[in-house]
């Protein structure tokens, strides 16, 4: 079968590792989850007339405890790249992140962007236009989701790996 290898990057906390949670086990917490170095978590996802299985690698977003090796970043198939739609720093960042991936991973790697906390409007600062131009301008895929009402977060995962599968 198949086995994509899924790196979820962006500012800490901007819920990376509560959009894992969901997606691997249906659940959510309002905690800060600490992430030191990296978690794996594994999920088949069912595409049209195959199942794929996604190996997803969960990072800090922060520099200081960034343990990813190159070798993992060049062995990615694709990046769910994450800010969170009520912080325009996180947006803000998104370029640096986008040098980074540009430095370390293959040029073939699929990038979706994604906008989180989407349950959460009355606290916005980015508008849907300036993540959907972003990506627009890149050639990116693009969603906003949540991962606290669950809203789109299977999807982000599933047309990534449909994206990865059709390349
Ligand atoms: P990470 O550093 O990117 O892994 O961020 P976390 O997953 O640890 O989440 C950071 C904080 O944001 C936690 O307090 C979460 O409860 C909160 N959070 C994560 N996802 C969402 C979401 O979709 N909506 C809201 N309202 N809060 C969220
Ligand atoms: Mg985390």
């Amino acid at each position: 079968d198949y086995l994509f290898k899924v790196l979820v990057l962006g500012d800490s906390g901007v819920g990376k590792s509560c959009l894992l949670m969901r997606f691997s086990d249906d659940r959510f917490t309002e905690k800060y989850l600490r992430t030191m170095g990296i978690d794996v978590k594994a999920r088949s996802v069912e595409l049209v007339s195959r199942v794929m299985m996604l190996q997803v690698w969960d990072t800090s977003g922060d520099k200081r405890f960034n343990s990813l090796m190159p070798s993992n970043y060049r062995s990615a198939h694709g990046i769910l790249l994450v800010y969170d739609i009520t912080s325009s720093k996180s947006f803000q960042n998104i370029d640096g992140w986008m040098k980074e991936i540009r430095r370390m991973c293959p040029d073939k790697v699929t990038v979706l962007l994604v906008g989180n906390k989407s349950d959460d409007p009355n606290h916005r600062q980015v508008s849907m236009e300036q993540g959907f131009n972003y990506a627009h301008c890149r050639a990116l895929g693009f969603e906003e989701v949540s991962a606290k009402s669950g809203m789109n977060v299977y999807d982000i995962f599933s047309s990534l790996a449909m994206d990865i599968y059709h390349r």
